[in-house]
């Protein structure tokens, strides 16, 4: 069923670089796949940025098959999911992505719909 393998190197340099300039705010997205790698951020209208929540405002979401789920960033030091971010996975796709301080390679964690850690290896394009 899950059809991802993995995600753009590139993609989670940008995520990365956007989380930073959201400081002290989140960023939050959507995530695209192509060729069973997620590689676009799609970017909806209206998305709220907070210090302490990101809310995608779903109902914005465009019916497009090949978005796969949600990327967002604490701006803390811990990329676990909130309360608030499972009940957004379960209803959002299956793949998202969480990043924290210091937003590098190292710092972002993937989730499947159920919050459950997911393995998503990054690839080179
Ligand atoms: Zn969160």
């Amino acid at each position: 069923m899950l059809k991802v393998r993995g995600i753009d190197r590139a993609l989670m340099r940008m995520v990365n670089e956007a989380a930073r300039d959201s400081l002290p705010n989140e960023f939050a997205a959507m995530l695209r796949e192509e060729d069973g790698v997620v590689q676009e951020l799609v970017l909806l209208p209206g998305t709220l940025q907070g210090k302490d929540s990101a809310t995608l405002m779903l109902h914005m979401m465009p019916i497009d098959y090949s978005i796969v789920g949600t990327v967002h960033s604490h701006p803390g030091y811990s990329n676990r999911p909130s309360r608030q971010d499972l009940e957004l996975f379960r209803r959002s796709g299956y793949v998202h992505v969480i990043t924290c301080l210091p937003f590098d390679e190292g710092s972002w964690r993937a989730y499947d719909g159920a919050g459950r850690p997911l393995r998503l290896p990054v690839v080179d394009l």
